[in-house]
């Protein structure tokens, strides 16, 4: 019996999803289907309807749809009613359709675990204050750090998710442009979407002490401009989200078919990727 699934996006033709989750089957010896689906504004609803009334199992969704397959899901799981946002559908067996939020398990998988920096009683400070952050903030919470601070450009936004944030911790906020805080980070991370026109979110160097490990959301094969940054003011812990893309993967595929997945080979493949 193969299982059928799908990462919807536009673009989608980068995404790195199908061979990730094919690995993950193969552990399992589980055979899958993994496509990836191109849709639009205009189609994406009719897109995700013929996907499940097909035989799909489950979809990744990635950007721009997020918020959309947010809206079509019949439940929706904490961490995707914190994110407004869901990156992972299950079709259930009575025919509903249950939306997730992997990506914040996904980013605090791969600091806490795979890289071996605690976020309990640490200094964290977030740069950005998009669709990014809203999904992360609830699982980095769980955690329980020590301070917690949003830095964006629009600090009206930074403003409102403290205030949806607020029944869970008391995160502070402050402009990216002069960021206010009392020591350097233990943990920098860039949820901006600058990387993706390689430009640079902070200026502020002394936001890296010694032990501060850089985080960058992005990934690319190259090091990004805010990890550049980083290694550059002489930050020695730099990461990009390529482990948390696979952590991610991991936890949707564990939803939808009740196995974990070892994650440590699929991040060595996709970190050793020269295209
Ligand atoms: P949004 O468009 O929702 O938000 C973008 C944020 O970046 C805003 O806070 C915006 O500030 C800020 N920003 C953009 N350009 C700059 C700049 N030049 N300087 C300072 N701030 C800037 O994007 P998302 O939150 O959805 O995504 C953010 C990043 O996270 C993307 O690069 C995405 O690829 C990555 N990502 C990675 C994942 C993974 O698995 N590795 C999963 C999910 C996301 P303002 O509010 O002022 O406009």
């Amino acid at each position: 019996m193969s299982y059928k699934f799908a990462v919807f996006g536009n673009p989608i033709k980068q995404s790195k999803s199908p061979q990730i989750h094919q690995q993950f089957a193969a552990q399992f010896d589980m055979l899958i289907e993994y496509e990836r689906l191109l849709s639009t504004d205009d189609m994406f609803d009719d897109d995700l309807q013929h996907f499940f009334s097909s035989g799909g199992l489950g979809c990744n969704v990635t950007a721009p749809f997020k918020e959309r397959a947010f809206a079509a899901c019949d439940d929706l799981t904490v961490a995707a009613k914190r994110a407004c946002a869901t990156n992972t559908i299950l079709r259930r067996s009575d025919g509903t359709l249950l939306g997730h939020n992997s990506d914040g398990v996904g980013l605090v998988k791969d600091i806490v675990v795979n890289k071996q920096v605690p976020m309990s009683g640490s200094n964290i400070m977030i740069l950005g204050a998009g669709g990014a952050t809203r999904g992360i903030l609830e699982p980095i919470i769980s955690e329980q750090p020590a301070h917690l601070t949003i830095a964006n450009r629009t600090i009206a936004k930074a403003r409102q998710l403290a205030i949806e944030f607020r029944d869970l911790y008391a995160v502070e906020v402050t402009p990216i442009e002069q960021p206010e805080y009392q020591v350097a980070p233990d943990i920098l991370i860039n949820a901006t979407s600058a990387s993706l026109s390689a430009s640079l979110p902070v200026s502020d160097s002394r936001l890296i002490g010694n032990q501060t490990l850089c985080y960058d959301l992005s990934y690319k094969i190259e090091p990004t401009a805010f990890l550049q940054w980083a290694s550059d003011n002489g930050a020695t812990r730099c990461y990009d989200g390529k482990g948390m893309l696979v952590e991610q993967a991991a936890n949707s595929f564990e939803l939808w078919t009740n196995r974990q997945p070892a994650t440590a080979e699929s991040i060595k493949w996709l970190e050793n990727l020269t295209v």
